[in-house]
């Protein structure tokens, strides 16, 4: 099995382009068999009002990805097509997104911190508070939340887990530290841990998560998912060349597949002669 990419998104979010048909094209084309869309959920945290068109989708638009998923399944026969989503973590409102995940059959949610106090510190447009910022308390904070967003129950798999990377902002303390407890927390809690290769397409250069921390997840038995992150139909799969040598670096042999938000674990194929991946990503 070549490596399944669960992290897609669509035009539907307000920042992304491409119909959801693209995106499975180009899924076909590279030779894959399985992908999942992982669009953003509406930002159920907020009033409507208050809402960003370009972060996410309305609530009026949830029901519609839903459905437009099923269809593609039909037009598709070929390739494995899951329902996911992608949803943000904010403490305090967790049975408020408890209880829009329960109205649909996903597949699998992804968990994600995009919020450390209310400061959106992936968002380009609000890269200045860097300057300022303790990035050593940043980092403690927001892995804190990862380790909180783990344990709430609410995701099967935690997205780019150390996404506080991105703009290649570097603390002085000690990462592996944090790695190591954030990586014990996601067994304990039964999460699987996505490579996800946006990380390769920002200033961090780099795969979510570190090295050092996917080891420290292989060591504690947690399971993995992969994803790119597509905000664009070309970025379908992208660079699994390097997510690929990742994890066979680190000695998984195994990828986590999501069934209704049941967990399989299956080979995945290692030996890149064979399965084309070379000229392909
Ligand atoms: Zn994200
Ligand atoms: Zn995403």
């Amino acid at each position: 099995m070549l490596l399944p990419d669960y992290h897609i998104h669509t035009a539907r979010c307000g920042h992304a382009s491409g119909g959801m048909k693209e995106y499975v094209e180009q899924a076909l084309t590279l030779g894959l068999k399985e992908i999942g869309f992982a669009d953003h959920v509406p930002m159920y945290w907020l009033a409507e009002g208050d809402r960003d068109p370009e972060l996410a989708m309305p609530e009026c638009d949830l029901a519609d990805y839903v459905a437009e998923i099923g269809k593609l399944r039909g037009l598709y026969p070929d390739i494995t097509i899951r329902l996911g989503i992608e949803a943000d973590y904010i403490p305090g409102y967790e049975e408020k997104l408890r209880r829009i995940l329960e109205r649909y059959r996903f597949d699998y949610v992804l968990g994600s911190v995009h919020y450390v106090d209310g400061w959106g510190f992936d968002n380009p447009a609000y890269i200045q508070r860097y300057e300022t910022c303790d990035l050593d308390e940043l980092y403690f904070r927001y892995f804190k939340l990862v380790r909180q967003a783990a344990q709430s129950r609410l995701f099967d798999i935690m997205a780019h887990p150390d996404l506080v990377k991105k703009f290649g902002f570097k603390p002085r303390c000690n990462l592996q530290v944090l790695y190591d407890e954030t990586a014990r927390v996601f067994a304990e809690a039964g999460v699987c841990v996505e490579i996800n290769t946006a990380g390769l397409r920002v200033p961090a250069g780099e795969i979510y998560p570190a090295e050092g921390f996917l080891r420290a997840c292989r060591n504690n038995g947690v399971p993995v998912t992969t994803g790119s992150d597509a905000h664009l139909p070309n970025q379908v799969g992208h660079q699994f060349d390097s997510a690929l040598d990742l994890l066979t670096r680190v000695g998984y042999i195994k990828v986590a597949l999501f069934n209704a938000r049941k967990k399989i674990l299956q080979n995945y194929e290692q030996n890149r002669s064979r399965n084309g991946y070379t000229g392909c990503f």
